[in-house]
């Protein structure tokens, strides 16, 4: 991944040198370049701001030295290829888990590290309009911090974790915090007995050292479930309803045609991005040939609040009546990241006639986070080109 930071300090950007994401630069994994935005100044001061119009207090990024900075950064990708620029601003949509996700898929960034009041608003304008990239304005939290350097450390570090061979041990990032929704269970180590010099023993919980992983599993959701509680009863909420158990999974009715377009349309949107195709069926099927494949498969939806949010379809194989189909597993995009594709999934082969002795999946080549899904649910990639060009094929023998 390629990492571009502009800002009026570059040395603020120093510990990215350090652990494991300057571990990954040094291997390659990234390459974080820093632009000092004031050598795109051309005044003997190298001023970057200036007094807002309209008065007010504090001063205002000129737009010069910064459509010059970007305008370099995005002329050095190769083959016309243009990075997505990412604002950091207490204005921006909340960096969540599910957008660091989002932004690793992404093969190219670059920051801009806003200071004093912010940047000029038409350099927004001017990195979408003329040098055609997408511009994200990014919150790292509701509150107000003196420039985006921070923001950048923050994002950074949370995105390039997720890059594949960053981190060691990739299960560790499986049941982390946010991941599903839920807050992580408290940790322990060694010893199992531990005596602070005041002379308080504490023991580490005994489930711990049962060696029933049983047991351990359901204490650990338990406690996910307590800690959100205590801590986070807004995620709670969210997650909670859209547990396994409380989901209402239903057959999809002909009038659900139109709404499982729409969605279809929202949820391929970054398959087409990340297989540099837009030749997807999910995205150019029409409301008659989704009514139409509502008849070929059994498709099941969810609603939340009336709306439809997800839905998979499955079916025997036309040939092979022992592989059970499994396809168009989709989630609204704000709804993702919490279990809800899996609960899906499992619908969807529990779904399955007896006879069954495998589950097909087909995804695109380089739709990682379907990979990751996918393998995760036990499915294993089968070699060579699946059934659709630029796609792989998975299958999960039927326990
Ligand atoms: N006047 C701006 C406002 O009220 O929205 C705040 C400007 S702040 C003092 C200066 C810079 O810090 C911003 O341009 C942005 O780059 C960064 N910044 C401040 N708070 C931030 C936050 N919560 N998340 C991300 N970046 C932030």
């Amino acid at each position: 991944m390629i990492l571009d930071v502009v800002s009026i300090f570059p040395e603020y950007l120093a510990p990215l040198d350090l652990s494991l994401i300057g571990k990954a630069r040094r291997e390659g994994l990234l390459d974080l370049r820093v632009h000092d935005l004031r050598d795109f100044t051309h005044d003997r001061h190298h001023s970057v701001d200036d007094s807002p119009y309209g008065g007010g207090a504090g001063m205002v990024m000129k737009p010069q030295p910064w459509a010059e900075a970007l305008a370099h950064v995005a002329a050095s990708g190769a083959h016309g290829a243009r990075p997505r620029l990412i604002v950091p601003g207490p204005g921006g949509m909340p960096f969540t888990q599910a957008l660091a996700r989002e932004l690793a898929e992404e093969p190219w960034l670059a920051f801009a590290c806003g200071r004093y009041e912010g940047i000029d608003e038409r350099v927004y304008e001017y990195a979408a309009d003329e040098l055609g990239l997408e511009v994200s304005v990014v919150s790292l939290g509701d509150y107000v911090l003196n420039g985006g350097e921070v923001a950048v450390l923050a994002m950074v570090e949370a995105v390039a974790r997720l890059l594949p061979g960053v981190i060691g041990n990739a299960e560790s990032l499986v049941e982390e915090s946010h991941e599903d929704g839920l807050l992580e269970y408290p940790v322990y180590t060694k010893p199992a007995s531990w005596e602070s010099s005041a002379g308080v023993t504490r023991a580490v919980p005994p489930v711990l050292l049962s060696g029933d992983h049983g047991a351990i599993a359901a204490w650990r959701h338990q406690q996910r479930l307590e800690r959100t509680a205590a801590r986070r009863p807004d995620l709670l909420h969210s997650a909670a309803a859209l547990t396994t158990q409380d989901l209402a999974i239903t057959a999809a009715q002909p009038s659900d045609a139109a709404e499982l377009t729409t969605l279809q349309r929202a949820c391929w949107v970054s398959e087409a991005k990340a297989n540099d195709t837009h030749d997807i069926p999910p995205l150019v099927e029409s409301v008659d040939d989704v009514a139409h494949g509502l008849l070929e498969w059994q498709t099941w939806v969810v609603r939340e609040g009336g709306r439809l949010v997800a839905s998979v379809r499955a079916r025997s194989h036309p040939d092979d009546p022992a592989t059970w189909q499994i396809g168009r597993l989709m989630v609204a995009p704000d709804l993702q990241g919490r279990g809800l594709g899996r609960a899906l999934l499992a619908h969807a082969e529990a779904q399955a006639p007896s006879g069954t002795a495998a589950y097909w999946l087909n995804t695109g080549t380089r739709s990682d986070r379907n990979l990751r899904t996918y393998r995760k649910a036990g499915y294993r990639v089968q070699p060579g080109e699946g059934a659709f060009p630029g796609t792989v094929d998975l299958l999960k023998r039927r326990r």
